[in-house]
């Protein structure tokens, strides 16, 4: 509204402005500052004297005393925010949401006096309280990847809302401790839209991801979040041990769960615990211990011989993705048993390795077990016995 007051002032025409032979603009120190700097702080617009006065009798012409009169509640409520972070002080950042008039009147002024180039209103704002929290809390800023980000909206009369947003990882684990569970749910994409018409589809399917999703919305409750899984196996595999190991990132306003927790649903277990975003890089490098039933097809060599050759299996193993070649290692290969043509095998092997195609050998993969034994064999089934994580 006092942009309209002065607008109007300037606009109407000589006649009028000559009443007001000086035209005085009010601001505070720090738009004062902003500005103008050192540079002059009158001139002449037709016959009126428009000069900038510092005194602060009156409201800032842009901020409105924002600086003077705002700003110090917003850095309080800010500081009694991280205060319940004894023992760990996240790292923070702060985006702020002003009036259009702070940039409106800044704008007029700024054309007035011909200034370019100048740090804006929003800039001093952020930067201002990002120096305050700085100052007197123990926090740091990181622009890229805070813990908390704190949005802060200032409306018109200069009321504000601060909303804590915090973007979290949670390091999940899962256990399948019976057969039948998918990792993944089957509908997907534009499936969803058939599923609002027809109630056949919403088959309740039980899924780690399903069950992954209810313990995220029933206990962290973040406004979004995404899973991201690491390697995958059968609808009918086992997993066991400390269970496959995946993360979730989440933001949203909650406060935070640290503890590890587990949660049990009809032969799934989930654990969680919140992890440090620099702890994500390594956890999709895992061992893991992999029991693997397999169907011989054709003419066995002798016992002794296939052992050699299932041994022989230990070192690297090569095969093709969408994108690239991808190496992984074998530590351990071997028969733990054998009738008729059903062999159960051990391996000891890095996490990633397309467990099917390195039985069966239909995609390309070297080595394969048909290739090295010299028999078709056929992967039926696999197991999870241990994801091993050496961190
Ligand atoms: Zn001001």
């Amino acid at each position: 509204m006092v942009l309209v007051r002065y607008s109007k002032l300037l606009n109407k025409g000589q006649k009028e402005i000559i009443s007001h032979s000086v035209f005085n603009i009010p601001l505070c120190k720090y738009c004062h500052k902003r500005n103008l700097g050192n540079n002059k702080t009158t001139l002449r617009k037709y016959s009126t004297r428009v000069a900038i006065r510092s005194d602060l009798t009156n409201n800032c012409f842009i901020c409105q005393n924002f600086f003077v009169e705002t700003l110090p509640s917003i850095i309080s409520q800010i500081r009694e925010h991280l205060s319940d972070f004894k023992e760990q002080v996240p790292t923070i950042d702060i985006g702020t949401i002003l009036p259009f008039q702070f940039y409106e009147n800044e704008d007029y002024l700024r054309s007035m006096f011909q200034i370019r180039g100048n740090m804006n209103i929003k800039n001093q704002i952020n930067s201002q309280i990002r120096e305050k929290i700085r100052n007197t809390t123990s926090c740091r800023i990181n622009h890229s990847n805070p813990e908390i980000r704190f949005d802060i909206t200032i409306q018109n009369d200069r009321t504000f809302s601060i909303i804590p947003r915090r973007e979290f990882y949670l390091l999940g684990r899962y256990r399948k401790l019976k057969r039948g569970i998918s990792q993944k749910n089957r509908t997907k994409g534009n499936h969803l839209h058939l599923d609002l018409y027809n109630p056949k589809f919403q088959v309740d399917e039980r899924s780690i991801e399903s069950f992954v999703n209810k313990i995220i919305n029933q206990n962290y409750k973040p406004n979004s979040f995404k899973i991201s899984w690491t390697g995958g196996e059968d609808k009918n595999s086992l997993v066991m041990g400390r269970g496959r190991p995946f993360i979730v990132k989440a933001s949203g306003c909650t406060t935070l769960i640290r503890e590890k927790r587990v949660f049990i649903d009809d032969g799934m277990e989930i654990e969680f615990e919140t992890i440090d975003s620099n702890d994500i890089e390594n956890i999709h490098r895992y061992r893991q211990l992999v029991k693997v039933f397999v169907l011989l097809k054709g003419n066995q060599d002798n016992e002794q011989e296939l052992n050699q050759r299932v041994k022989s299996l230990v070192g690297m193993v090569r095969f093709g993705t969408k994108k690239k070649t991808v190496t992984r290692n074998i530590y351990e290969s071997r028969i733990i048993d054998k009738r008729g043509e059903n062999m159960e095998l051990l391996f000891n092997m890095d996490n990633g390795i397309p467990i099917k195609q390195f039985i069966g050998g239909n995609d390309p993969i070297e080595p394969a077990l048909s290739e090295v034994l010299r028999l078709k064999c056929e992967c039926i089934n696999f197991d999870i016995i241990e994801c091993m994580y050496s961190r």
